[in-house]
């Protein structure tokens, strides 16, 4: 690069249409236009020592801006920055750029001096076309003064603008130009280093830097850049060395800054393509190691429909995230992998789940409801109007937040049947969730997968296994769950059934809540006592206190007896059961409030009757084959199915048999010997009470259990000791109070009730006193056997036998009060079931006959005491030893 330039007084001026060229920069140009061909001809081609020529920029008009300096023709004069503005004729513009169409376009009036480095010339072949090309240049600003034509080009009178070297060396030492400098220079070392590392070829550039002139060097940096034509133009027009650097220095700024973005986005790109490149490869390689281990398993396959079977499972938006954040992690898992399984396990039970699935609800008929109930059951008026009542308020109100029903009583009383009754009435799916001796508070709420085997809770599992959201749930003997360590499960199953917190349950497996509002509970309970209160509260008990011995015979006959033979394939052709027989079933052989062994026993007699018809069924079948080789006419029409049957039948076929033509018909009539020798010899007889209490010193009590009421004998007897108590037969600590107020009593009372010569006679003198209640291995408990234990102590000191047809229940106080106690229905039909025929109960407890069914009362005899010396009077024959010595 040369040092300094002479400039000549005028030049030869080359238009750059939109383009500028910068000193320092070089250009290569293809000169084809008549007027640059003759230009390059005659300023440089012809001349001996090659001149300089001007580059000057110009512009169309679409291209400027109200801004841009330019030139006008003819009026040169103009030196300052300020710009005028004279259009050129069309002619020119024609010229200018050899396009034919008018156009205007406007010449920058400040331009670059360039030399040619290079020329060469072409002659285009078929039309003789001279071109150059030369490779130009730029030296250094000019001015233009003024623009004319010579010839067919352009010339123009020009001013240098570049300084002199004094005026140059003034400026240096100006210290805002050191600064400038410097910032320049700091600027593009960075921008060279980082070229550097892009392309390895920075080295020269670096050469440069340390050589050249600063300002010299802004140009030939801003001219290596892209840029637009603005900036470029006003790189030219930057004349102060000052305003120069600085607006090289922002320039080189953004380009660095444009690098650097771009650079970072290229890695970001050739990141993540090489992460998923790698993954795909890595798959690659798996699946072709499996290959040649023919482990092919069909895993992948499995989670393609695993995801397939989640999308259909319409989860709500945030649980399906959550599920696919687990799939993710799924897919990346391998099968052998620990936690892979559980995974699989986990999204398996969030696919299954009803999140959305629900069984229409029909427009609920409360007429059909009714009906249906009826048909289903026998009886239980009271309690069917109650699931009526229930019904119509769902019908009027879908989503009323009533009580939860909860059917209490003994077993085999019908509260699961009528739970899925009102299942079947509301025409929702039903499922049964059993709750007996669950203790864990993870029963009911799940583990957390954390640990090794967890599982959902049984609600989610039981929602699971229904596929609907909207069941009828059973909580079956919700009485039976209790708390201990491992928590509670009451509180849990208390957000159950609260309305306002199970929209959201939140399972420990499942983690993520799911709504419960749309199930339907219902509980079933053997006695309310055992409920938590807090939960008790929540739902609406409905009592089932058991049959009468009449009332299970009606629902044998018309309930048990046709769906029994039903499950068993047999019809009333094929076994009868008599009423007096069902009568004998009922008496001998259950002694329950519910039907459910009176069933297991109907079920035992189909069972031999299905024997006896598989066995004969047999036999006809091989007088088939006999027959068949008889007769190619009978064969064809054997072939036809058992309607053949008919003339093959063997010897002895009885006329009932014959009368059925097509079918042999075993009709079983159960009869008192078939009962025995099915059922075994009868389990109970109403001789029970009269042999136990033969002996004085027995008493009969009733008692309430989980089974509904109970008949409990308690013995008494005397032997030789120092006076102590003793009390055997799993006794809890209220009924051994019990005995002991009892014995006090009697002892208190032993002169009154001629137990004892006098007042002062120790009953216990030299003996000991061993109560016992049989069946040992049931635990008792509970204050309403107080009546029956001095009954039983009084029969014991007087050797009087209690009446074998009274029982009775109460509890006394210290002083010989009767107190009233609970379960009087249940225990009333529990004498009545034991052929009691008298029971002694309470005063007080007088307004509970109300609940007991008419016809078991008209059957009892039932004495009210009100006093313990009441109940004596009742429970000897011919009243008690005490009012036998008053009346004396
Ligand atoms: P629970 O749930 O009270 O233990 P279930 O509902 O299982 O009793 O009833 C036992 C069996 O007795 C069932 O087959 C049921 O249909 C039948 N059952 C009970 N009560 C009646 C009734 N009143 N009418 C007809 N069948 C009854």
């Amino acid at each position: 690069m040369a040092e300094s330039v002479e400039l000549p007084g005028r030049l030869a001026i080359l238009p750059f249409r939109n383009k500028v060229l910068l000193p320092g920069a070089f250009i290569r140009i293809r000169c084809t236009s008549h007027t640059s061909v003759k230009l390059v001809e005659q300023e440089l081609w012809q001349r001996e020592e090659k001149g300089l020529i001007g580059i000057l920029p110009v512009r169309d008009a679409a291209e400027m801006t109200s801004m841009d300096s330019v030139l006008s023709q003819g009026v040169g004069s103009d030196s300052g920055e300020r710009s005028s503005k004279v259009q050129i004729n069309t002619s020119d513009a024609h010229t200018v750029d050899g396009k034919s169409h008018p156009e205007v376009i406007h010449w920058h009036k400040r331009g670059v001096a360039a030399r040619a480095l290079h020329l060469s010339r072409g002659v285009e072949k078929p039309s003789g076309r001279v071109t150059y090309i030369v490779v130009l240049e730029g030296l250094c600003r000019f001015n233009v003064e003024e623009l004319s034509t010579r010839g067919p080009y352009y010339t123009a009178k020009i001013s240098p603008l570049e300084m002199t070297k004094a005026e140059m060396e003034q400026v240096e030492q100006d210290p805002e130009f050191v600064t400038l400098s410097r910032q320049f220079k700091a600027t593009a070392t960075e921008l060279i280093s980082v070229l550097e590392q892009k392309q390895k070829t920075g080295g020269r550039i670096k050469v440069l830097l340390e050589t050249l002139p600063l300002h010299k060097l802004a140009d030939i940096f801003v001219a290596s850049f892209e840029m637009s034509l603005e900036e470029q133009l006003s790189m030219l027009d930057s004349v102060d060395p000052k305003v120069r650097l600085s607006k090289a220095t922002e320039l080189v700024d953004r380009h660095l800054q444009s690098i650097r973005v771009a650079e970072k986005i290229t890695q970001k790109v050739e990141g993540q393509l090489s992460k998923s490149q790698k993954e795909f490869l890595l798959r690659q390689q798996m699946r072709a190691i499996k290959e040649e281990l023919g482990d092919n398993d069909d895993d992948e396959d499995d989670l393609v429909a695993l995801e397939r079977k989640m999308q259909s499972a319409e989860m709500p938006s945030n649980i399906w995230k959550h599920a696919q954040r687990e799939l993710r992690r799924l897919k990346k898992m391998q099968p052998q992998q620990p936690g892979y399984n559980s995974s699989r396990v986990y999204l398996e039970l969030l696919a299954d789940l009803p999140w959305q699935k629900a069984s229409e609800e029909q427009e609920l008929d409360l007429k059909a409801a009714k009906d249906h109930l009826d048909s289903d059951h026998y009886g239980l008026v009271k309690v069917k109007q109650r699931i009526i009542e229930y019904l119509a308020v769902r019908k009027l109100k879908p989503d009323a937040r009533g009580p939860v029903l909860c059917f209490v009583g003994p077993p085999g009383v019908g509260k699961t049947s009528l739970a899925s009754s009102i299942a079947a009435a509301l025409g929702r799916k039903f499922v049964r969730i059993s709750l007996g001796g669950v203790k864990d508070e993870a029963d009911i709420r799940g583990h957390r997968r954390t640990y090794i085997g967890s599982m959902p809770g049984r609600l989610i599992d039981g929602l699971k296994r229904v596929g609907v959201c909207n069941p009828v749930m059973l909580l079956d003997e919700i009485d039976k769950t209790g708390s201990d360590v491992r928590g509670d499960p009451a509180s849990a199953l208390l957000e159950v059934l609260d309305p306002e917190q199970n929209k959201s349950f939140n399972d420990h497996y499942l983690n993520v809540p799911y709504d419960l509002s749309k199930v339907i509970f219902v509980a079933t309970a053997n006695r309310a006592q055992p409920i938590p209160p807090p939960l008790l509260d929540r739902m609406e008990v409905i009592e089932l206190p058991g049959y009468t011995a009449e009332e299970k015979l009606r629902i044998a006959m018309q309930h048990l007896i046709p769906r029994v033979l039903d499950q068993h394939g047999l019809s009333s052709e094929y076994l009868q059961i008599p009423e007096a027989m069902v009568k004998l079933v009922i008496q001998r052989y259950t002694r329950e409030a519910g039907v459910r062994n009176l069933e297991r026993n109907l079920a035992a007699l189909a069972r031999a009757a299905a024997v006896r018809v598989a066995e004969q069924e047999q036999a006809v079948s091989v007088s088939n084959d006999v027959q068949k080789l008889a007769s190619p006419l009978l064969d064809n029409r054997l072939a036809e199915g058992a309607e053949m049957e008919m003339e093959v039948l063997p010897m002895g076929v009885n006329n009932h048999e014959m009368s059925n033509t097509f079918k042999i018909s075993p009709l079983l009539v159960v009869d008192e010997a078939m009962l025995e020798k099915i059922l075994g010899p009868p389990r109970f007889d109403d001789q029970e009470a009269a042999d136990r209490v033969a002996t004085p010193g027995v008493s009969v009590g009733l008692v309430w259990t989980s089974f509904g009421g109970e008949v409990q004998f308690v013995e008494a007897t005397a032997m030789v000791g120092n006076g102590e108590l003793h009390l055997t037969g799993q006794l809890g600590d209220v009924i051994k109070e019990s005995a002991q107020i009892a014995l006090t009593w009697v002892r208190a009372r032993a002169a009154d009730l001629k137990l004892a010569a006098a007042k002062e006679t120790n009953l216990l003198q030299g003996r000991d006193i061993h109560i016992h209640f049989p069946a040992g291995a049931v635990p008792k408990d509970g204050p309403s056997a107080g009546v029956t234990l001095v009954t039983a102590l009084v029969s014991l000191f007087s050797q009087k036998s209690v009446r074998a047809d009274t029982a009775m229940t109460g509890e006394m106080t210290l002083r010989g009060i009767v107190l009233p106690v609970g379960g009087i229905k249940d225990k009333i039909l529990a004498a009545h079931r034991h052929g009691i025929k008298r029971v002694i109960l309470p005063e007080r407890n007088l307004k509970d006959l109300v609940e007991v069914p008419a016809s078991v009362l008209s059957s009892l005899e039932i004495l009210l005491a009100k006093r313990m010396e009441d109940v004596l009077e009742h429970a000897f024959d011919g009243g008690s030893p005490w009012r036998q010595h008053s009346k004396l």
